[in-house]
């Protein structure tokens, strides 16, 4: 399906932005992966990618913290069909106590970058004539929680960011959408959980449950493969008219 397109995945030498990539790559994309490291391990998922899927796929080291980096990625690429802004961090701290320079550093890997990157690869779609730009923000730009006022913050940014490319681009064959995970069990999480374990006393599936997934009502995390299928159906022409909107994958969370 899509064959001869160009994804950019930013944030995707794990987790949500490798499994959105694995499905862009599984519909035919080529895909540029992208990390602020530049190690052998990063590249050979590009060619793993490449290998499995027939399609052509790069990796390129970005710093998405630096709006120059954003803007050179899209540049190095060559532009993009499909742009996914993936990549984010997270700190808890309650707000009075929040480090500035953490505060600083997560609006601009978790929002500005999103900015940076679009800015830079729309004039490439306007040409073409069709564009997708799939925003990963989180039930967290939906609702809030404490001790998470950068990540929120910026979150709820990113479907303000969304909304308004879609209106910039709307009826020009581009759309903007943002997807919206509960929790995702990423290696991230996966590595939370022995210790949660631990300090609660319980085995896995009770501290998943009763712990992790006590506000996702379904009480199952979200995979990368879902997150990554979404984004395939926003790239799919039944999403052509689905733009500047969020698509919550949550397990319920966003319904209480
Ligand atoms: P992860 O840590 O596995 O992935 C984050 C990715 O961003 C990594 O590839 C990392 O290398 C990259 N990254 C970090 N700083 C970067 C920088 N300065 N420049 C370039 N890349 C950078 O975590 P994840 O869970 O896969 O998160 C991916 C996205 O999904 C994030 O935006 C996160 O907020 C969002 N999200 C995750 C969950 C969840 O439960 N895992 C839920 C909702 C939203």
């Amino acid at each position: 399906m899509l064959q001869g397109k160009r994804a950019i995945i930013t944030g995707s030498n794990s987790g949500i932005g490798l499994g959105v990539a694995e499905e862009l790559a599984r519909a035919g994309a080529d895909v540029v992966l992208n990390s602020f490291t530049d190690r052998a391990e990063d590249h050979a998922l590009a060619a793993d990618l490449a290998k499995r899927h027939g399609v052509s796929a790069r990796y390129i080291a970005a710093d998405m913290s630096k709006g120059a980096d954003c803007r050179g990625l899209i540049e190095k690429a060559g532009g993009c069909d499909i742009l996914v802004n993936n990549a984010g961090i997270q700190f808890v701290a309650p707000v009075d106590e929040f480090p500035a320079e953490k505060w600083d550093q997560i609006i601009a890997i978790n929002l500005s970058s999103a900015f940076h990157t679009t800015a830079a690869a729309l004039p490439g779609m306007r040409a073409k004539g069709w564009g997708r730009v799939v925003n990963i923000a989180s039930a967290h730009g939906l609702t809030a929680s404490p001790f998470k006022s950068a990540y929120i913050a910026a979150k709820h940014g990113v479907v303000g960011l969304s909304k308004t490319v879609a209106l910039e681009t709307a009826g020009q064959g581009i759309t903007c959408n943002a997807i919206c995970p509960g929790y995702v069990l990423t290696p991230l999480v996966e590595a939370q959980i022995p210790d949660q374990m631990k300090v609660h006393g319980m085995d896995r599936e009770t501290v998943i449950r009763e712990v992790m997934l006590l506000r996702q009502p379904s009480r199952q995390f979200a995979t990368v493969e879902q997150i990554g299928g979404t984004t395939v159906y926003l790239c799919s022409p039944a999403a052509d008219q689905v733009t500047g909107t969020t698509i919550s994958v949550d397990g319920g969370w966003t319904a209480l």
